[in-house]
């Protein structure tokens, strides 16, 4: 089932690591893997929903509502698409900002049909009395409609279909108790691995009918940082050196030589990670130092340095999260070429 992202603006800048849709993600949908046996990794939240579907299907009742959380591009939307396919119903896409008012909300659910999908990303970034009326929905499959005003004022319930809500976030711990505590399953998908990227960059070369070399492949999966999204925009921009320099083969050269072009070295780190390492070492000699003033320092915000940057810099073991701040690990000394003065440095 195709999925319509026609709600989805484009950034007009566009560097590799941007946290929203980018002119390189066009066109994203072909990539999209349909079915679960195509959608590769994530084991252990694939096991489970195989699981949740079959059961829901046997006794033909929705899926209970899912929480995806995990950094941006990493596969929710997709995953969503694809529980849809499996559950053989309709799926209808939105986002948290997009809902403004609660009679939107209301216009979105009272239009779905028996055992559809809402889903809804950025679902941290609902308004308060968008919320509220979320709560009857998704336990009693009803909302509560006000009508007229002031003394005269009637509520009614109106009946909806069942349905399943699949609210997707990057930031789990932003999300209300209530709200959270009404999904039944929530899946927390991890950064994937350079061998899994190298599988998605090899069929997305194969949709794209790009002919890669695996050693091409895995040279754009090790610079990836763990997400898919950034593998796919990565594949078309190297496809486009490949063309005009090299006889249009992705080898691990050509990868190789269009990556360091592109300012993202052989970890796939880019402008902003060095740059944020390396504010931390030169101007709070290596941490502590609070997100906050790091962003401030950098001139990011201090969320897209907490959602995007960090958690590859954390699985790579280049930074440390404390109670008192952020702090460079001696690893990152090491990948910079700076020398690491040791704890003195820390306490100096
Ligand atoms: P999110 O909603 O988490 O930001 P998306 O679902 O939009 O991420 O995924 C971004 C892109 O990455 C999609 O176009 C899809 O092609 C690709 N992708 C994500 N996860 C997978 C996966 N597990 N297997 C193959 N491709 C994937």
């Amino acid at each position: 089932m195709p999925i319509d992202f026609s709600e989805t603006g484009f950034e007009t800048e566009e560097p590799l690591v941007a946290t929203t849709l980018t002119r390189d993600d066009e066109g994203e949908g072909s990539l999209r893997p349909q079915v679960l046996s195509e959608y590769v990794g994530q084991e252990k939240a694939k096991g489970n929903l195989e699981v949740f579907i079959q059961a829901a299907k046997m006794r033909n009742e929705p899926l209970d509502h899912v929480l995806l959380h995990g950094p941006p591009g990493l596969g929710k939307t997709t995953l969503a698409g694809i529980i849809a396919n499996e559950m053989g119903v309709n799926i209808r896409i939105t986002s948290g900002p997009a809902i403004e008012k609660p009679g939107d909300l209301a216009a979105l659910l009272t239009n779905l049909n028996e055992n559809d999908i809402l889903f809804v990303d950025e679902i941290h970034r609902l308004n308060r009395q968008v919320e509220e009326i979320l709560y009857p929905a998704m336990e009693d499959y009803a909302i509560d409609i006000i009508i007229g005003k002031g003394p005269s004022a009637n509520s009614i319930r109106l009946d909806l279909p069942k349905f399943t809500l699949i609210g997707a976030t990057t930031r789990a711990g932003q999300l209300s108790a209530p709200l959270r505590d009404r999904f039944g399953v929530t899946l927390r998908l991890e950064l994937y691995t350079p061998e899994e990227l190298s599988r998605i960059v090899s069929r997305s070369a194969g949709i794209l009918e790009v002919p890669i070399e695996g050693d091409g492949a895995m040279e754009i999966a090790r610079r990836s940082r763990g997400t898919p999204r950034i593998a796919n925009r990565m594949l078309r921009r190297v496809r486009d050196f490949a063309q005009v320099r090299a006889g249009g083969v992705i080898t691990q050269s050509v990868a190789d030589d269009a990556l360091s072009a592109l300012e993202v070295d052989y970890l796939g780190l880019d402008a902003v990670d060095r740059r944020m390492l390396t504010s931390i070492i030169d101007n709070y000699r290596g941490g502590p130092v609070g997100l906050e003033t790091l962003a401030a320092t950098i001139n990011e915000e201090a969320v897209t340095l907490e959602d995007v940057y960090e958690p590859y810099l954390m699985q790579l073991g280049f930074l440390t999260r404390t109670p008192r701040g952020r702090c460079v690990t001696r690893k990152a000394y090491e990948h910079l070429g700076i020398q690491f003065l040791g704890m003195e440095q820390l306490t100096l």
